[in-house]
């Protein structure tokens, strides 16, 4: 391997975020490639019996087998831990991956969890469905509460898990509070950043221990491949989770590592701009009458909050289609129909523009009475802006708006 100052994390830790996203972890084989290479490799090759059995031992330092380390994957997690501001960082095969394994890795039978009751559906289906089989308790509160975590604190309460945004309803969580709160009673805070990425928010400059992700968002950024991360402090990551991961193998593919590598080089770009896109269409809809929930709009609740915490409120946001119950619905599910350039996904983070409808897709599960107190309406519809012209998106949202009669 070539010496690049990609690979020196006391060079990379002094750049500047733009110089991070293109640069860190970069390093270059004897050939000396400008782009990164990719290894698709499970194994490798030792030039001696003795070197392969230091590196067993722990003696040397090296590659030994994909499912432990592998240069693509390494050049991945070096990039991420520079933009996140973190001591170390292990990809994921996916997100899901990452929330798992962090989660499995902080607690055990008879500990108790506070999380976001606004979460991601899959990530309160393992409180509810994994950890609570192995005796590990958990109490949803109403995140924007800062009240609501000091009070669900119990004495064995270990881990504060939330996402802020949280999706679909862009409620943000208090970082400085919530982390702070913790730290002051010795409970470890787990914080899926998936809707802001590093480009967006540093959960750890609040006070956060861990960052987890899915790369599969708005850091892959054109919907091309499953990949998720984990950030923390070194201790942690070597100690805890890298001994999980190599025995149990949620590793991020070194194809998908060099997808979501290549996609980090353009994500300040695109977060900037993607932000600057929501924000020109939720005003839109919102001076259209419509009930908005971005918090890059004066509107929105938190918008103090999310100038404090955030440097541009990101690229998703949600709306309302006018009505009650079924009406609502249908209002919803007919403007989704009458778009003609916006597609209708559940992906996010890709730089076309979806819009889905939670109600009866992403949080169908949680049933109707858990989606009211989340407060996701019927009639919610939730957009993820992309790089397409602003303009032809508000043409587009136009049509469908007066073809829908809304
Ligand atoms: C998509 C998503 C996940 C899950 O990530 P995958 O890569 O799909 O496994 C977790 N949390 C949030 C907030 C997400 O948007």
């Amino acid at each position: 391997m070539k010496k690049t100052t990609g690979s020196n994390p006391a060079i990379t830790s002094k750049w500047r975020p733009a110089t991070q996203a293109v640069r860190a972890g970069t390093w270059r084989s004897e050939h000396g490639e400008t782009s990164e290479a990719l290894f698709l490799t499970s194994g490798y090759s030792y030039d001696s019996a003795e070197e392969v059995a230091a590196r067993f031992a722990g003696d040397a330092v090296g590659m030994q087998y994909s499912r432990f380390r592998n240069p693509t994957v390494d050049m991945l997690q070096s990039r991420i831990a520079a933009m996140e501001g973190a001591e170390a960082c292990l990809a994921q095969a996916s997100g899901m991956a990452a929330m798992t394994s962090s989660l499995l890795c902080m607690l055990s039978a008879g500990d108790h969890v506070v999380a976001g009751r606004a979460a991601f559906g899959s990530c309160r289906w393992i409180l509810d469905n994994v950890l609570n089989r192995f005796g590990i308790t958990h109490t949803a509160i109403d995140g924007t509460d800062n009240a609501a975590w000091e009070a669900a604190v119990q004495p064995n309460t270990k881990v504060f898990f939330f996402e802020t945004p949280a999706n679909p309803t862009m409620d943000l969580v208090d970082l400085e509070f919530v982390c702070g709160l913790a730290r002051s009673k010795n409970i470890k805070t787990v914080v899926d950043n998936a809707f802001a990425t590093p480009a967006l928010q540093r959960p750890l400059d609040f006070g956060a221990d861990i960052v987890a992700y899915s790369a599969t968002k708005l850091m892959d950024g054109q919907g091309r491949v499953m990949a998720g991360a984990v950030c923390g402090s070194k201790e942690w990551i070597e100690e805890k989770l890298s001994p999980f991961q190599r025995n149990t193998g949620p590793i991020c593919a070194p194809f998908n590592a060099w997808v979501v590598m290549k996609g980090l080089e353009t994500l300040p770009l695109r977060a900037t701009t993607q932000s600057a896109n929501a924000l020109q269409i939720a005003t839109f809809l919102e001076n259209r009458g419509l009930s908005v929930r971005h918090p890059g709009l004066a509107s929105h609740p938190q918008h103090a909050l999310a100038k404090k915490q955030m440097n541009a409120a990101g690229p998703i946001f949600a709306f309302e289609a006018p009505g009650e119950g079924d009406a609502a619905r249908e209002k919803g599910m007919a403007l989704c129909n009458a778009l003609e350039l916006i597609d209708i996904s559940n992906n996010i983070g890709d730089s076309k523009t979806l819009v889905c409808h939670p109600a009866t897709t992403t949080h169908h599960n949680m049933g109707p009475e858990g989606r009211a107190s989340a407060g996701i309406g019927d009639g919610m519809l939730r957009i993820n802006v992309g790089l397409e012209d602003p303009l032809d998106l508000i043409e587009d949202l136009e049509q469908a708006l007066d073809k829908t009669g809304i």
